[in-house]
């Protein structure tokens, strides 16, 4: 059953750098390819748990943004150590779960999404529109 005809949302092959951490590099059927950091999918992890947390920080900052931040203090250097991930199940030939190293693996992402996700320039132009 092939879930999608757009080539440009068919991957030809799929890399998950489990063991170096380096992320998931996927080359299209048109022949692009696109590099994800770990680090990067976890922020833009499509499960219903994150989908709320990003709706929260869109809304919140919307007027705030406008004054200074009060508050905070001076701002301490966070070591956030970078997210990596501890595995990664290919769920069917459509998408990839990945079991990050904060303990976050309801994430699943389609290849479709995967494709919107890309970070290039390019794919940001075609599938997120100017910013
Ligand atoms: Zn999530
Ligand atoms: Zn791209």
């Amino acid at each position: 059953m092939p879930m999608t005809l757009d080539p440009r949302k068919k991957p030809a092959s799929v890399k998950v750098h489990v063991s170096t951490g380096q992320g998931v590099d996927i080359t299209w059927s048109d022949g692009h390819s696109s590099h994800f950091d770990f680090s990067y999918l976890r922020t833009e992890c499509p499960c219903a748990m994150c989908n709320d947390e990003r709706m929260k920080k869109n809304n919140a900052p919307a007027f705030a943004a406008a004054g200074p931040v009060a508050g905070l203090g001076p701002s301490l250097p966070m070591f956030k150590p970078k997210v990596t991930a501890r595995k990664a199940n290919a769920m069917g030939n459509y998408a990839i779960q990945i079991d990050f190293s904060d303990g976050h693996s309801t994430g699943i992402y389609s290849f479709d999404l995967l494709r919107t996700l890309c970070p290039c320039d390019e794919c940001a132009r075609e599938f997120r529109g100017p910013a």
